[in-house]
């Protein structure tokens, strides 16, 4: 580890890596990265690297675990071995299970768990390259592997940390002001403005307090920005493709309605297949429907209470 630096704010008022005390790292992010999850989120926030994996909702075995009237969210977060310059041990530590703890309490506000009972969603977050703020980069992925995953939500949740250094507030911290600055405060808000998550190492008095959550604040509104922006980019296409073909089948229905009636009649085929072809997408890309859960095992036969809940084409 390198040595604490001198100053960490220089006579400019720009920081060791030249940002502004209220600027955040670049962060780029990339949905549907995993084939075989049901979502998932690359991304990048200075020399951060994390990639997040969303698989549910599924049955939960065993059904002991079963949560009667919600949804079970797990959460895992967890640094490769190679994330850091000194290997870690791989395997969960005191560290990685406090803060897979706490990024799973920091989703149970948004998302709909009461439509899922019985089930499990699995959020897996694992930390390839680590720099400082690896727990709100983690639950800022994990909130777009969520949306990828059409896991039902009242919104979006978002990451970010507040830190203390040369008695000045910093926004997102960089590893040495981590290291070796007076304060990490890492929040999460809603899309609501919500918070779901507050941690604290270090002091601030009541001003800087103040002060620091409504710089958190900025930098999630910012965030949150560029996860809709992102979500966007990946679904908007389809949609407007989606968009067009309803169109298509509106004129094609003015059309049929001022021709002669039978005439109209007469050519339902091409409607009905863009109709058809249409509603795929839709399903594709819309929500899981909560009556439907997509649970991937098969239903155990000696428990034959379950069997009514489910149509019996998706236990086959
Ligand atoms: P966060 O990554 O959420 O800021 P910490 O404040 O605990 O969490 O860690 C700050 C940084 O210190 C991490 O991003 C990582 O770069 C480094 N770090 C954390 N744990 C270890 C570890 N066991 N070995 C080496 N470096 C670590």
């Amino acid at each position: 580890m390198s040595d604490k630096p001198e100053k960490f704010i220089d006579e400019n008022g720009l920081r060791l890596d030249g940002r502004q005390v209220d600027e955040m790292r670049p962060m780029k992010m990339e949905l549907g990265v995993i084939s075989r999850a049901d979502g998932s989120c690359y991304l990048e926030w200075g020399k951060n690297k994390v990639m997040a994996a969303v698989y549910g909702p599924r049955e939960l075995h065993p059904r002991r675990m079963q949560k009667a009237d919600s949804v079970l969210i797990r959460y895992r977060y967890n640094m490769a071995a190679f994330s850091v310059e000194d290997r870690i041990r791989p395997g969960p530590n005191r560290r990685s299970i406090e803060i897979s703890k706490v990024s799973r309490e920091a989703f149970e506000p948004v998302v709909l768990t009461h439509l899922y009972p019985g089930a499990v969603i699995d959020v897996f977050a694992e930390v390839l390259q680590a720099d400082a703020g690896t727990r709100t980069a983690a639950i800022n992925a994990a909130s777009m592997a969520l949306a990828d995953a059409g896991i039902p939500m009242k919104g979006l949740v978002a990451a970010c940390a507040v830190g203390k250094v040369d008695g000045q507030l910093v926004l997102d911290l960089n590893k040495a002001e981590d290291n070796f600055g007076d304060a990490d405060f890492p929040m999460t808000f809603t899309q609501d403005g919500e918070v779901s998550l507050v941690q604290m190492d270090g002091n601030f008095t009541q001003e800087e307090f103040k002060q620091a959550v409504e710089m958190c604040k900025e930098g999630c509104q910012k965030i949150l920005g560029m996860q809709q922006e992102a979500l966007r980019n990946k679904f908007a296409g389809e949609l407007s493709t989606d968009e067009v073909d309803v169109e298509l089948i509106e004129e094609d229905v003015v059309e049929a309605e001022s021709d002669d009636v039978d005439e109209g009649a007469a050519e339902p085929e091409e409607v009905d297949e863009d109709v058809e072809e249409s509603q795929d997408d839709v399903e594709d890309h819309s929500m899981i429907k909560a009556d439907e859960p997509e649970f991937e095992e098969d239903e155990p036969e000696d428990e034959p209470e379950s069997e009514e809940d489910e149509p019996e084409e998706e236990t086959a």
